[in-house]
Parts: C-alpha cells; sequence; structure tokens
C-alpha cells in the first residue's frame, strides 16, 4: 500500500466525519495530516506508530489509523462510516464545491441520495427552500452538478495515457509484430478524451479479442462489441476501450479515418480533393494517403481542423515544439510554500533531467492556506538560492514567485519585494466566484503591472472538476502583447490552462507561451510533457516558446525586463 492510498483513505474519512457532523477538531485533525502527509516523501507503511506521530501534522491518534492501514489495508474508523452510507453520496462528496454539510442537508430534508437527484432537486427550486441554501446557492449548485455529469465519463488525458501505456506494454510483449495504434482524441492528445481507442491490423482477429477478452483488469461490453470491434471498460474507474480490427491493407485509411476529427477529413488539396475522397480507397500506410494528397504526413496532435493549412503552405512541421526544445522550467514549488520537495531537491531534480535553469515560483504572502512566504522568507529563499547557484553552476535557480492577484487585481508585495524577484507569475487563487467583466479586469489590472513577468494559469480551471472563471481572453491576451506579458500554459494534467484554442491568437499577437510544470514535486517536473502535447495541437513553435530560451537568453530577457519595471515602477 502505497502513501497516496493511504491519503486517500483518511481524506475520505475526513469528508464523512464532516458529513455526519463530528466535533470540527476532529475533522481538522484529519484534514491537517492530508495536508501535510502529501507533502511528506517518506513511505508511509515503513514508519513505526511513534515515528508516524512524530511526523508534522500527525497526532497519536491518526499514527494509530495509519498503522492499521498499513497493517490490514483498511480503516475500521472508515469501514464503520461506509456502512452507512449510500453509493451516490460518496460521489457527491467527490465533487468539488458543494460541500459535506450541503449534502447532509438535502440527503436528510430531500431525500436525496445521488447527483441526478440533486440536479433535479435544484431544477424544481426545492433547494432553495432549504434553510442556509437561497437561490444563489441552488443556482450554483445546479451549474456545478451539470458541470459534473456533463463530465463525468471522460478522462483526462494524463489518465488516457498512463492507462494506454500499461496496456501497450502487454500488447507489445504478446504480440511483437502487431500493427496498432492509438486512435480517435486519444490519439490527438485532446486534454480530456471519452475513450481510449485503437485501430489494430491483424490477420487474425480471434487472437487477439482472446487476448483482450482474458486481460486482468478488464471488462468486455457484449452488447457494444462486435464482430471487428472490441469495447469494454477498465474494472477500476471504468474508463472506455474502444478497439477496433482491420486487417494490414487498409490499416493506414482506418487509422486515418478513425483518428479524424471530421474537419481534419474535410480538407481538401488544391485541386479541390478532400482527404475523405483518398480514403475510399484502402492504404496500409498513412503515409501514402497524405503524399496522394501532395502533403507532408500531418502530427495526429494537429489534426484538428484549424491549423493545418499553414504548415501545408511554408511553415514546417518540424518547427512544432518537442518537449526537448525547453532548456528550463518556470513555475515550481518546494517545502518553502506547499511543495513537498526541498527547493535543492527540486534543482537537483531538474538540473538531473537536463535542464539549464529552474524557475522557482512558491506561493506568495496571502495564500495562507498554501503556506505562503512573508518577506522575511522570501529574503532567507534568496540567500538559499545565492548559496546554491554557486554550488550547481552552471545551472541556474531563477528567483521568482507565484505572487496572488488579490481581488482588486493588485500583486501580493509591496514595490521593494517585487523588485528582488527575477520573474513574478501572477495568478489568482482566490475569490474564484466572478463574472467575467470582474475577473477580466482583475487580471488586466495584474497584466499591466510592470512587476508582471508571467500570467498563471489564467482562468483557475480543474478540468473535469472546477470551471475556470469566465474571462475575455481577447481582451487579457491583447492586454499581455501591450505590456509584454508572457502567458502561462500550465502543464499539470489537470490544468492545461491558457486552453490551447486561445494559444494561436496569443502566438499571432507577438505573446510568448511559457509551458510550466506548476511541479511541488520532483516527479512533476515531466509533467511539461502535457503541455507540450496539447501545444503541438496549435502548431506552437520553439520560437514562440518562452522556456525554449537557453539560459544565456533567459539571464538576458529576465535582466532587461527588470530593469525596464522597476523604471516603469519609479515613474
Ligand atoms: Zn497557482
Ligand atoms: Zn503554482
Amino acid at each position: 500500500m502505497d502513501n497516496k492510498e493511504i491519503i486517500q483513505i483518511l481524506k475520505l474519512t475526513a469528508s464523512l466525519l464532516k458529513l455526519y457532523g463530528e466535533n470540527q477538531f476532529k475533522v481538522r485533525s484529519y484534514q491537517t495530516a492530508v495536508y501535510n502527509l502529501e507533502r511528506n516523501a517518506q513511505k508511509l507503511i515503513e514508519l513505526g506508530e511513534k515515528q508516524l506521530a512524530e511526523l508534522p501534522g500527525v497526532g497519536k491518534s491518526i499514527a494509530a489509523t495509519i498503522r492499521e492501514i498499513s497493517q490490514t489495508g483498511v480503516s475500521s474508523t472508515l469501514d464503520n462510516l461506509l456502512k452507512q452510507t449510500p453509493k451516490g453520496i460518496l460521489e457527491l462528496l467527490k465533487v468539488k464545491g458543494v460541500g459535506a454539510r450541503k449534502i447532509k442537508t438535502v440527503w436528510d430534508q430531500l431525500g436525496v441520495e445521488t447527483a441526478e437527484e440533486l440536479l433535479s432537486a435544484a431544477t424544481r427550486g426545492e433547494l432553495a427552500e432549504l434553510s442556509g441554501f437561497g437561490k444563489k446557492t441552488q443556482d450554483k449548485i445546479q451549474q456545478i452538478i451539470s458541470f459534473y455529469l456533463s463530465n463525468k465519463h471522460l478522462i483526462h488525458y494524463k489518465d488516457a495515457d498512463l492507462l494506454g501505456l500499461n496496456l501497450e506494454q502487454q500488447i507489445k510483449l504478446q504480440f511483437p509484430d502487431a500493427r496498432w495504434s492509438r486512435a480517435g482524441s486519444f490519439r490527438r492528445k485532446v486534454e480530456v478524451v471519452g475513450s481510449l481507442d485503437y485501430v489494430w491490423a491483424s490477420d487474425s482477429v480471434g487472437e487477439a479479442e482472446d487476448f483482450l477478452d482474458s486481460m486482468q483488469g478488464l471488462d468486455k461490453n457484449l452488447q457494444l462489441s462486435g464482430p471487428l470491434r472490441w469495447r469494454g471498460e477498465f474494472r477500476d474507474n471504468s474508463e472506455l476501450l474502444d478497439v477496433r480490427f482491420c486487417n494490414l491493407l487498409e490499416f493506414g485509411t482506418k487509422l486515418l479515418y478513425y483518428t479524424g476529427n471530421m474537419e481534419h477529413l474535410s480538407l481538401t488539396n488544391e485541386q479541390g480533393k478532400s482527404l475523405r475522397e483518398v480514403l475510399e480507397q484502402s492504404h496500409s500506410d498513412e503515409s501514402t494517403i497524405y503524399s496522394e494528397m501532395g502533403w507532408p504526413v500531418i502530427i495526429p496532435e494537429l489534426r484538428e481542423g484549424l491549423y493545418e493549412n499553414e504548415f501545408l503552405r511554408g511553415q514546417k512541421m518540424e518547427n512544432i515544439l518537442v518537449t526537448e526544445d525547453l532548456k528550463g522550467i518556470l513555475h515550481n514549488h518546494s517545502t518553502y510554500s506547499d511543495g513537498k520537495h526541498s527547493l535543492e531537491e527540486m534543482a537537483r531534480a531538474c538540473n538531473d533531467l537536463g535542464y539549464e535553469y529552474l524557475g522557482i515560483s512558491d506561493h506568495s504572502q496571502t495564500a495562507v492556506y498554501a503556506n505562503g512566504l512573508n518577506e522575511e522568507k522570501v529574503l532567507e529563499q534568496h540567500r538559499e538560492i545565492d548559496r546554491l547557484n554557486q554550488e550547481l553552476t552552471p545551472f541556474k535557480i531563477f528567483k521568482g514567485i507565484e505572487s496572488d492577484i488579490l481581488s482588486d487585481g493588485s500583486l501580493d508585495y509591496p514595490e521593494p519585494i517585487l523588485h528582488t524577484f527575477d520573474f513574478v507569475v501572477a495568478s489568482v487563487h482566490s475569490n474564484l466566484n466572478m463574472d467575467i467583466d470582474k475577473a477580466t479586469e482583475r487580471l488586466l489590472r495584474a497584466v499591466k503591472n510592470p512587476n508582471t513577468t508571467v500570467l498563471g494559469h489564467p482562468t483557475g480551471r480543474l478540468l473535469l472538476k472546477r470551471e475556470g472563471y469566465p474571462i475575455d481572453h481577447q481582451k487579457v491576451i491583447d492586454a499581455c502583447a501591450v505590456h509584454g506579458v508572457v502567458i502561462e500554459l500550465n502543464a499539470n494534467p489537470w490544468r492545461l490552462d491558457l486552453d490551447w484554442r486561445w494559444v494561436h491568437y496569443a502566438v499571432e499577437k507577438g505573446v510568448k507561451i511559457s509551458i510550466n510544470p506548476d511541479a511541488h514535486e520532483k516527479v512533476t517536473l515531466k509533467d511539461v510533457y502535457y503541455g507540450v502535447c496539447v501545444a503541438r495541437k496549435t502548431g506552437l513553435t520553439k520560437v514562440m516558446t518562452f522556456n525554449a530560451m537557453n539560459l544565456e537568453e533567459m539571464n538576458h530577457y529576465l535582466s532587461t525586463r527588470k530593469s525596464k519595471s522597476s523604471l516603469h515602477s519609479n515613474v
């Protein structure tokens, strides 16, 4: 049992205790333990009860619970709570933004036990009547639950990618010579996908099907499967798997067709012939289909029917960004705020990955929940950075901060402190309930601040979990262009914010894009990959990618920008 699973049990226990109105100190003790354990790098199952109790945020009683979980795989406290709780209520507890107490009220007073029932009750206006709710809360809950239900069966790309890699490894072992490929939005690396699609060419479809039938962790759906199609679910979380079989001679045709998307297939060449028409004949390779169109092979990510034409008329597909083009990564956290690994560990890990620099940008002082840095801590961190930079040279740590954009759009430190940073990522983390005018105004003010280097995760969305606050993308991007502010494409797979559909517009306006992992631990430094995946969908090039600059260029850029900003602020 790994830390993640143990923390999951504690987290659920906290939600259920809250649901059943347990005293708030008990609930908080679980929440504090979860917060601290998520940032703890030691293996919990290897620790004794005494050592556990000494961990920050973990008291005696939770240490005993962790021990029980390590030894038996379950927690009796949680088991008792689960016995009294319907499945639908557990599901509702996972939805961000409703809250355990409100769920208990609708359960007790309206008999609501599922997300669907909650939505109906809200639609009928029954929630507004309950004490402590009102019309505004009802509308909010209705919006949250509609969003949840419409996304319920989607998978975010990183989860799909990891599941896919696992499956593919087993296919490779069993059928080393087979020709197969990912297909659909999964192959196009869309940020959320409905299913893991594959096209598999085989002369003996029966064998391939038998293999999938007998695979551990997969359940075939007989109704949805057919003679050349295997559909089913991954047992753990019911993600859908959809495999289409074909013969080798038509592999290219089927793959291109099932990769899509529809707009891409409708593209026509100069002679007016569409891809769809070429697909009427069988091709064993995609490349011959594209060459019949007089085109180079279009990378799957780009096949959205949006920007392909630019790459068919002059722009080179090879110029599209790849992960190796990134020379450093900005926007990362450490144990100074809410990260799991120390500044030194993060820097060394980044160096080991072959990058030339790391931008550290812990949370600013207002972000108390994330242990944001007060002025003293900022200076302490800067001293440590100076020391590490001497040790690690030529690798460099840039002194940054993820400054909260306060409700009025200002940044989170006085000018003299802001001037001590090499760069500032400005992001919104609080008061997310804003209308489009207010949210846009808030961002615009931050963008106009001469201390802002990068605008962080512009909408605050969490894919499948929380809609972002609405913003006028065009206005915000235009302002970034005017004020020389870089926009982040936050590569945390839950965010991928700025949405890739706006990247092209930003680039057109001359705004550079920074692909930032927002890593809170060493392993997620690698999440830049997911940012690159979606950036490639827009044809983003190395030239327009901020952190594709090498150390020398970044040094030059940041120092020039900084001297300009202090000039501005002193006027
Ligand atoms: Zn942030
Ligand atoms: Zn961050």
